[in-house]
């Protein structure tokens, strides 16, 4: 038979698309996704890379696998809490709900009682003054850099008394030297607020700043000073910053001075709503607002736990300035991220509570209970490792998390990654640790079950490397 009548007895579209499993996936997917996944299948066939009695079994296989999204959930086994390549904070039960809750029609911006429209978002504003008493008001934005990006815009001496002498008033944003941080996949602080056309008056040393270095460089030509907390790295030695409390101080003497009122705009990147003793140099929304600054940034997925936004924090005429700029409309949050920040704030504790403040001995004992029930399902011998894990890229750099983490060989890593669910381990010094500190408990068992099925993959391929004939007998595999 010729490769002519081969390809002749490719199923065909129309006979594909009757199959019981294009019924099924129509509930999820559209008529252009199905019709590209077996056109796909069909190609296969032609090119001979998918046998021609393979096509409709294939379809049918890859049809109940689609989903309209291409993301996947993941158990994050890093042990690393505010995982970005994870996608940072895991939504709490009642974040989660609120979100399902507002995809549809909802009240955003209606008051249902008179039917008129109503200010945008005032149930999470209303729970972030309630989370945060020191803030006289707050405004919520798409993320941490938005925020920034419209505090440093909007941003200005409230009463400009001194006469605009100066080539570009109102132009330079007072920065330390040692705060000018990229936040990751090389975005720097610098270079974005650099595009709002302002000039970065950068003081200090890398490493110390002092009041002074600050004081001569306020005039006539500073827009606002912009205090950072160096989210992802520590600088340790000979070194001195100059607090909130006193920068608020200096800009008051200048007040007092001038006529002129600078604006303290603090960026604390990962925004703990109160202090926690686990993270001693992490500070937290209202402290920084009660030493005096006008306007607090925080990311709403690193510590705080919830989704991706930016949280402004700070006095009413500094809030109401940025809540006016015509930016604040490019940054707006949408529905799903209200409703997510608000019911994060008054639900319970968040999964990124849950993970920071986990008890070693629980984690401990779910570990050596996993590594048990895989042992005995897959005949290996897994051992429990003690493990620290991080907060990650929600800041506290270097501070250890003390937990324990099952111990696989490397081989594993992959595996995982790909199985149902996909699990990602941490990689570390040829092995595979598998950290439950950020894994809901409820999880144990699928997380247990997708540890079984790898390690039955990672044997068959064993096997057939080392015994391609499958005679000799192997022993059970053996971590070290
Ligand atoms: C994370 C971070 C940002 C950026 O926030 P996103 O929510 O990621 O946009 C800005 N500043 C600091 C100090 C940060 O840690």
């Amino acid at each position: 038979m010729g490769d002519d009548d081969e390809r002749r007895r490719i199923p065909r579209t129309d006979r594909l698309l009757e199959l019981p499993a294009v019924a099924r996936a129509r509930q999820r997917l559209g008529e252009a996704e199905i019709r590209a996944i077996i056109a796909e299948r069909q190609r296969a066939a032609r090119e001979g890379s998918l046998p021609v009695a393979e096509v409709e079994p294939a379809v049918e296989r890859a049809l109940s696998a689609a989903a309209a999204s291409t993301l996947r959930p993941v158990l994050n086994a890093t042990g690393v809490i505010v995982h970005t390549n994870l996608g940072r904070a895991p939504l709490s039960d009642a974040a989660r709900e609120a979100v399902l809750a507002a995809a549809g029609y909802a009240d955003i911006e209606m008051d249902l009682g008179t039917g008129k429209r109503s200010a945008r978002g005032a149930g999470a504003r209303e729970a972030l003054l309630r989370a945060c008493p020191a803030a006289e008001d707050a405004l919520i934005v798409n993320n941490g850099a938005a925020a920034l990006l419209l505090a440093v815009t909007a941003c200005g001496p409230a009463a400009p008394a001194a006469p605009a002498t100066a080539s570009a008033p109102g132009q330079e944003i007072v920065v330390s030297r040692g705060e000018l941080v990229e936040i990751g996949a090389g975005f720097r602080l610098p270079e974005l607020m650099e595009t709002t056309g302002a000039r970065l008056r950068e003081v200090g040393a890398t490493n110390r700043t002092h009041p002074a270095d600050y004081l001569r460089a306020l005039g006539p030509a500073t827009r606002c000073v912009l205090k950072v907390h160096p989210s992802n790295f520590r600088v340790d030695g000979f070194t001195s910053d100059v607090g909130v409390a006193r920068l608020r101080e200096l800009l008051d003497a200048d007040e007092a001075e001038t006529g002129r009122r600078i604006p303290l705009v603090v960026d604390l990147g990962s925004g703990l709503l109160a202090p926690d003793p686990l993270l001693p140099d992490e500070p937290d929304i209202d402290g920084a607002l009660r030493a005096g600054a006008d306007a607090v940034i925080v990311s709403g997925d690193k510590l705080l736990g919830g989704p991706q936004a930016g949280l402004l924090l700070g006095r009413r005429e500094t809030i109401e300035r940025l809540r006016t700029h015509p930016l604040a409309r490019a940054v707006r949050s949408d529905k799903l991220t209200l409703a997510g920040v608000e019911a994060t704030l008054r639900g319970g504790r968040t999964p990124v509570q849950v993970a920071l403040h986990a008890d070693p001995e629980r984690l401990r004992e779910r570990a050596e209970a996993v590594a048990t029930r895989v042992s005995a399902a897959a005949d290996l011998h897994l051992t429990v490792v003690p493990h620290d894990g991080r907060v990650g890229g929600g800041g506290a750099p270097g501070v250890p998390l003390p937990g324990w983490a099952v111990e696989l060989p490397e081989v594993f890593a992959t595996r995982l990654r790909l199985g149902t669910p996909a699990v990602v381990g941490r990689v570390h010094q040829e092995r595979c640790l598998i950290d439950l500190r950020c894994v809901d408990e409820e999880d144990d068992e699928a997380l247990a079950e997708a540890l079984v099925e790898a390690a039955q993959g990672v044997r068959a391929e064993a096997r057939q490397a080392l015994d391609p004939n499958g005679e000799r007998p192997l022993k059970p595999y053996r971590t070290r």
